[in-house]
């Protein structure tokens, strides 16, 4: 048996048996992990609150032979409890510990860059000094780009040359200039592609001096991009299989999309309404 520290946000508390807990952590040296919380269920257990959802907390574990079991547990931030009372920031929290949770196929892998955006994001909802939907789609755009798939913002996805440009494409990676533009592409305001470009570069005079509509518009292109490479990875990675017994993708990215056409149909929806928009990343 072995024993080891790390600090981590909880992601996702599942019950096991009759007391104990499994608590998956996105941690800051040993990427994601599935620990037991034994007897937290139990109203007299000292660490049991410190593991909900939300929370960033220091932990204790030891190495078990399938799962690692928790031993200790510290807060660092009670993130929790500002953000559970309020609904927005609580389905932005939670579409956020789910992004990072499908963004983490393999455990144990550590993913520094990811766990720095989360607890960023979460100390953000948690202030509620900024717009709850603004904190979301930062995080979105930022783990996207920590995951490869960035959208292609101020040049064209395709040649690559300096935009901004009309048209824009979730399958074909984001702006598409006059020469490279496919059908099915919609044509995002000038101002949303502002604040796509705001978003991903932490540029938040720029993002709050947005206007509504404009921020409901970006919020459907970002929730599109990511359902779409989503759904992408997990189709063609061995864990969907593993992931689809426990949780069926439908329920949460909640999609029957198959084409790119038809991708691009359900982006222009979501700039319609940000509910079902992000309805669909799974908050
Ligand atoms: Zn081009």
């Amino acid at each position: 048996m072995s024993l080891y520290r790390d600090t981590g946000v909880v992601l996702r508390v599942h019950k096991l048996g009759e007391a104990d807990r499994i608590i998956t952590l996105l941690t800051r040296r040993h990427g994601k992990v599935r620990a037991v919380a034994k007897g937290v269920r139990r109203t007299t257990s000292r660490f049991g609150a410190r593991l909900e959802p939300f929370g960033h907390v220091d932990v204790q574990l030891y190495t078990g032979r399938t799962l690692d079991v928790i031993t200790q547990v510290e807060t660092v931030d009670a993130f929790a409890l500002p953000i559970v009372g309020d609904y927005q920031r609580y389905t932005a929290a939670s579409a956020i510990a789910e992004t990072a949770d499908r963004l983490t196929a393999e455990e144990g892998e550590p993913v520094l860059k990811l766990y720095l955006l989360v607890v960023g994001a979460l100390r953000a909802l948690a202030d509620g000094h900024r717009d709850a939907s603004l904190v979301l789609d930062a995080f979105l755009l930022r783990s996207m780009a920590f995951a490869g798939w960035s959208p292609a913002i101020t040049e064209c996805a395709r040649c690559g040359r300096r935009g901004p440009h009309a048209a824009f494409n979730i399958p074909a990676g984001g702006s598409l200039c006059q020469d490279c533009r496919v059908p099915g592409s919609v044509h995002p305001a000038p101002e949303a592609l502002v604040l796509l470009h705001a978003l991903l570069h932490g540029d938040w005079d720029t993002a709050e001096a947005s206007a509504p509509t404009i921020r409901r518009d970006v919020s459907g292109l970002v929730a599109a991009h990511l359902q779409w490479h989503l759904e992408r990875q997990l189709r063609s990675l061995p864990f969907v299989e593993r992931r689809a017994r426990e949780a069926p993708i439908a329920d949460t990215l909640g999609s029957d999309t198959n084409s790119g056409e038809t991708e691009v149909s359900s982006a222009a929806q979501g700039t319609r309404s940000r509910d079902s928009a992000h309805g669909a990343t799974g908050a």
